[in-house]
């Protein structure tokens, strides 16, 4: 979602007449665009804000005006020109149609300019082709904010409520990326499932149980190559989701379904409206489809009063589960969460060693599943040459896999069909097929 927003960020400073630069040392202005997720993410930036007034001093030159975006900006607000004296404006997360006047405002001398202001009605999506992190893939916002205030989690605070896009101008989205060229789309939201929009326009043709499985219809519909969709929240999970994905080819053969745990207990006290029965429920009808779905999912560990027993039913699910993969975490605590009230009590060494632990036990089965591909044939979007191996391509499988293979840049942007030979740790090898 980041990434989507620095991305619009950058359409629409370049359309008022700026110059995007990545090399900060030629830079008027820098922009940081921030996560508040986790307090690391936090410390990252104020790090980064030190880095940008050093560099600066080192090669004897002007602080460049320095502009805080994302949801640290959102949720410290003014509070961040107490903390660091180099940062001249703070961009809320729904002000990021306004950078532009906050950079004039800046330049004509107005001190700590804030916008934590509303979306302005007329806020445009999409963005222009130089400014996409890929020339190959775009992402497609769905809906944002969050109304499920999982316990823990600062995102409803930073982000908001939830706001649904209106499927016509989705659906009108995707259409002109076709017409771009984009093989690929993502649709995103913290939570794409729980879509719901004012109205069903768009949606008319497209049957469904949900506006979610409604809209994978439509999209589908339009006859783009390929469209993931990330995040999905396991409660609203429909099984016509499943469905959706078995009617059409290029809804593509991943799901991303966060548990966070595999304990009963702890999922009601993070308030994440699911239980194990309900999760296991979900995964069996992806496994049941007549795709081969590849799942990921989020995990965290060392929530408050997760004792041993709670942690082992963690273990427990990820055997059963086998994901391609998961990304887990260390409880943070966020300020101005419930959760920041109740006793960080899991020492920060167990959180380690349950982080290790459960590290080693996914990676274990996720070589097992990554074996599986060997001597499969898989459609790989050829999206750039290999850093490591400039002989190589590097890109993505339907089912989100990296795969490198042998080949040149005349194939990129191009879908090949691979067959795997050779699996390492993050990383599936093959040739063209
Ligand atoms: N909306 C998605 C969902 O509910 O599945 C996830 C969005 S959240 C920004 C991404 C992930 O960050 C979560 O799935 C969770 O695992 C992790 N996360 C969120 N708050 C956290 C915290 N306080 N400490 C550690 N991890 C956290
Ligand atoms: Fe955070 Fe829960 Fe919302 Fe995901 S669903 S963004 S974890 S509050």
């Amino acid at each position: 979602m980041n990434v989507s927003d620095s991305e619009r960020v950058a359409t629409q400073l370049a359309a008022d007449g700026y110059e995007i630069t990545r090399n900060e040392a030629a830079a008027d202005v820098v922009l940081l665009n921030t996560c508040s997720v986790r307090e690391k993410a936090e410390h990252k930036l104020f790090t980064r804000v030190g880095q940008v007034g050093k560099a600066a001093a080192m090669r004897g030159a002007r602080k460049p005006l320095l502009g805080i975006l994302g949801c640290v900006a959102q949720l410290e607000g003014e509070t961040l020109f107490g903390k660091s004296p180099a940062i001249d404006f703070v961009i809320g997360t729904k002000a990021v149609g306004r950078v532009s006047k906050a950079i004039e405002q800046s330049f004509d001398g107005e001190k700590y300019y804030t916008d934590l202001e509303n979306r302005e009605e007329s806020y445009v999506w999409s963005v222009a082709a130089s400014q996409r992190h890929s020339p190959f893939v775009a992402f497609v916002p769905i809906i944002e904010g969050c109304n499920k205030f999982c316990t823990y989690c600062i995102v409803p605070f930073s982000r908001g409520r939830e706001n649904s896009l209106p499927a016509s101008e989705i659906v009108r989205h995707v259409w002109r990326l076709r017409r771009e060229g984009i093989r690929e789309v993502h649709l995103i939201g913290q939570n794409v499932n729980s879509y719901r929009p004012k109205t069903v326009a768009g949606l008319e043709n497209y049957p469904g149980a949900t506006a979610f499985s409604r809209l994978l219809r439509a999209v589908a519909a339009t006859g783009i190559e390929r469209i993931k969709f990330t995040t999905s929240f396991p409660r609203d999970f429909h099984p016509d989701i499943v469905e959706a994905l078995d009617e059409h080819e290029n809804l593509c053969n991943w799901v991303h379904l966060p548990v966070q745990s595999g304990s009963n207990r702890i999922l009601k006290t993070m308030r994440r409206g699911h239980t194990i029965e309900n999760y296991l429920e979900r995964i069996d009808k992806i496994k049941a489809s007549t795709r081969r779905i590849a799942l990921t999912t989020d995990i965290i560990v060392g929530f408050p009063g997760e004792t041993e027993a709670d942690f082992q039913a963690t273990l427990d699910l990820a055997e059963y589960c086998r994901f391609n993969s998961a990304y887990v975490f260390k409880y943070s605590p966020r300020p101005g969460t419930p959760a920041f009230a109740l006793p960080d009590d899991v020492s920060a060494a167990e959180k380690t060693e349950r982080f290790l632990r459960l590290d080693k036990l996914l990676r274990f089965h996720q070589q097992a599943v990554f074996r599986g591909y060997i001597n499969r044939t898989v459609e790989v979007l050829a999206e750039k040459i290999s850093e490591k191996h400039p002989d190589q391509i590097s890109g993505h499988s339907t089912c989100q896999m990296v795969v490198n293979f042998a080949g040149a840049s005349d194939l990129l942007g191009k879908i090949i069909n691979v067959k795997i030979i050779e699996s390492k740790a993050n990383t599936l090898y093959g040739r063209i097929f």
